[in-house]
């Protein structure tokens, strides 16, 4: 239902001194905002709250106010590559990450394993209490003005000369027919252009379930030229929590202490015992024999239109692996909620098939389905026709972020929506934008992948996308990123960005200290017995490289050599900080040579009958497949097909230059008939684990962890 003319005047007057702070004081546009924001998802409410945060007056239009904050799929936040974007988006004083650490009910850490460069955080939320914890955010952002509405139009004008474009927004057209004028729009629809619902054979035109399409606005994009595509996305049926049987199931249980998004929490909400767990089981033959016995009766799956690879739907699973258990991980919705969300489900078989699918399944012979699955398509706009900043290069002050622009998940979508935010206001004010690099955020390499390479699946983040993964690591994202935040952006309170300042000089002053003292290794044996150092090393050695030593911490250091360590290692956090800033410093240095080795070898050839599925190389299926279609001619061609990952470009690169030194050390010695000339292959295929990262929401590379809770 159209919620039309109803307006709610729910921002507060601009507020003076302090709170966050104003990004300059240029002059505003005539009629009423400066920024107008369209959808109330995750990447509308980050842009709109980023915007306002930055000072422009800023109107948040979406179809109801009621789903501010709505977890359309999965009440989960973070996860590898994902925890790093929430961090990201938090240090640019962004909602997402403080509201997961008042909502989550199961706080977890990714590929702990690993090091915390690539640690995924990640939390099961409540969903009320995340949905409610962000309304109330939202609609206590000075500056800000929540409106309900669908927006059918865009007003537009003569383009700005000194800009590219064919025209610029001005203003956009509500279902009602009334107009609101502004001087930036920020586009944030999801899934909602011209969005289709299907389960079985059954479609019928909704955004997601419950909510109208956009359709006026599909229109608008189609007639001022812009490239769109199709794509999909599925969730899975919602099952009674007290129906279902969890004793013989694998229990996971939370982190105890749980780790907080925000780089401003202390702690998280919950107290740690009262966390929920989470529990695994899995598919079998009955479960596949249904699916496949009744593809005819699924339009969805039929399709050709692309899905999330990642994310991939109970029937992918089954068509593109057969005869293998699938996991379903049967997470909470909630604290007092009786739904469970059973994640590796997902499906749009017809209901009563999705009933017999979940009742073939170990522990839930007897659950009951409290909602069925279901599958969505809609357009998206290639992300190639946007600049850095994610302005439109064809209509000036227009921006697009989130799930417009092919990607899938909240948290690529809130990431979008602060950049699009802070830009749209920075562009009202005639400033420079704000970009975030590929060097120094994932939000960077987020953003380029997108705007560079485009993308013809739901683009998902992964930390083996990130060159610089050794330096852009979850725990350092407030020193990459807040006082840009603050001082170019304004987008950052005061409040924040003191916080981060502090932080960044303990951080200096602690590495000097822990590198002035330098001592042999024989001293710091008698001074730290507990830690085993190696004997070999003639020189002597700094506490910072002391601290590199999985056993050592600041404590043990401190109560070595209390002066001048001591102060440092009371502040828990700096400690931490300080024990990865050591773990890091020769991995950042390898990683430089690394990316030396790339840029050298650019111009290596690569033999043309190269079988990408077969050689023995650490290459994801995706990156097998691209490589095979694409059949690039060199190193510096594979660097620019969209979605080979930094890391499969070194491990080919390496696995080429090994082939031709020992093609070389061959041509010295008589050939065998072993040997095929010009012919590389290898007898292993595809490793098990590529498999597996296919068929699962982890990572693609071979260096994923099993557990997704
Ligand atoms: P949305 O959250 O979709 O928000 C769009 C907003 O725009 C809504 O508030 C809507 O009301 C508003 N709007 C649209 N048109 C108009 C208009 N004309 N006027 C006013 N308001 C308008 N992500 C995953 O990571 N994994 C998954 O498995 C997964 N499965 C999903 C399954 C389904 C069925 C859906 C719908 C989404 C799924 N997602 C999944 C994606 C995840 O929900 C999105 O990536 C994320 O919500 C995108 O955020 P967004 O802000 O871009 O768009």
């Amino acid at each position: 239902m159209l919620c039309r003319g109803r307006w709610r005047r729910l921002a507060l007057p601009p507020a003076p001194g302090p709170g966050p702070r104003r990004a300059g004081s240029g002059a505003a546009p005539a009629a009423g905002y400066e920024v107008v924001v369209i959808g109330g998802g995750h990447a509308g409410t980050e842009a709109a709250a980023a915007a306002a945060r930055g000072g422009a007056r800023t109107l948040l239009l979406t179809h109801k106010i009621g789903t501010i904050g709505q977890l359309s799929c999965n009440p989960s936040f973070g996860g590898i590559g994902k925890g790093h974007l929430v961090r990201e988006v938090d240090a640019l004083d962004g909602l997402c990450g403080r509201v997961c650490d008042l909502a989550g009910v199961h706080y977890k850490v990714l590929n702990r394993c690993k090091g915390p460069a690539v640690w995924g955080l990640r939390a099961q939320v409540d969903r009320g209490l995340y949905r409610d914890n962000m309304r109330k955010e939202i609609l206590n952002t000075p500056l800000l003005t929540v409106h309900e509405a669908s927006v059918e139009d865009l007003l537009l004008t003569e383009p700005e000369p000194d800009h590219p474009g064919k025209c610029r927004v001005r203003g956009v057209v509500l279902g009602d027919g009334s107009t609101v004028h502004t001087g930036s729009v920020i586009l944030t629809t999801g899934t909602f252009l011209r969005g289709m619902i299907h389960v079985g054979l059954e479609k019928h035109p909704a955004g997601r379930l419950g909510d109208q399409p956009s359709i006026g606005l599909a229109q608008t994009l189609e007639r001022l030229g812009f490239a769109v595509g199709r794509l999909k996305t599925g969730t899975p049926p919602r099952l009674a929590k007290d129906t279902i049987d969890f004793s013989g199931l694998e229990e996971r249980t939370a982190d105890n202490p749980p780790v907080p998004f925000s780089f401003l929490s202390k702690a998280v909400w919950i107290k740690p015992e009262n966390q929920l767990s989470c529990y695994l089981t899995y598919t079998n033959p009955k479960t596949q024999q249904i699916v496949q016995d009744n593809l005819h009766l699924n339009n969805h799956v039929r399709e050709t239109t692309k899905g999330p690879r990642y994310c991939p739907s109970l029937e992918a699973k089954v068509l593109r692996f057969p005869n293998r258990e699938h996991q379903v991980w049967l997470e909470p919705e909630g604290l007092e909620s009786n739904v469970i969300y059973p994640q590796g489900l997902s499906m749009t078989l017809p209901p009563e098939l999705q009933e017999q699918v979940i009742i073939s399944i170990r522990g839930l012979e007897k659950a009951k389905m409290l909602q069925p699955g279901y599958g969505v398509q809609y357009d998206y706009l290639d992300p190639r026709q946007l600049t850095a900043s994610l302005e439109s290069r064809l209509v000036q002050r227009l921006f697009f972020a989130g799930q417009i622009n092919g990607t899938t998940g909240y948290e690529e979508a809130a990431a979008q929506g602060v950049i699009a935010g802070i830009n749209a206001c920075l562009r009202v004010r005639g400033k420079p934008p704000f970009i975030v690099s590929r060097t120094e955020g994932y939000i960077g390499v987020l953003i380029d992948d997108l705007t560079t390479l485009g993308t013809n699946e739901p683009y998902r983040m992964f930390t083996s996308r990130v060159e610089f993964r050794m330096s852009l690591r979850p725990d350092n994202a407030d020193a990459r990123l807040t006082h840009r935040g603050f001082e170019e952006a304004g987008c950052v309170s005061q409040q924040r960005y003191e916080q981060a300042v502090k932080m960044k000089a303990a951080l200096e002053d602690g590495i000097a200290a822990l590198k002035s003292l330098q001592f042999s290794v024989s001293k710091w044996s008698q001074l730290i017995p507990e830690v085993r150092l190696s004997s070999s090393r003639r020189s002597p050695m700094s506490a910072f490289d002391i601290l590199q030593y999985p056993e050592a911490n600041m404590e043990i250091l401190a109560r070595a050599i209390p002066e001048p360590l001591r102060k440092f290692a009371k502040w828990r956090e700096l400690s931490e900080r300080l024990k990865i800033e050591a773990a890091y410093e020769w991995c950042v240095v390898n990683q430089q040579e690394e990316i030396e080795e790339v840029r050298q070898d650019e111009a290596l050839q690569l033999p043309e009958d190269l079988d990408y599925f077969a050689i023995d190389a650490s290459l994801s299926t995706e990156v097998r497949e691209k490589l095979s279609s694409n059949r690039p001619q060199t190193i510096g061609a594979v660097s620019r097909i969209p979605g080979i990952t930094p890391a499969a470009i070194v491990n080919l690169l390496r696995f080429v230059k090994n082939k031709h030194r020992k093609a070389e050390k061959l041509k010295a010695f008589p050939q065998t008939d072993k040997y095929l000339p010009g012919k590389m292959y290898s007898e292993k295929a595809a490793s098990q684990t590529q498999i597996s990262a296919e068929l699962s929401e982890e990572e693609p590379e071979s260096t994923f962890v099993k557990t997704p809770v």
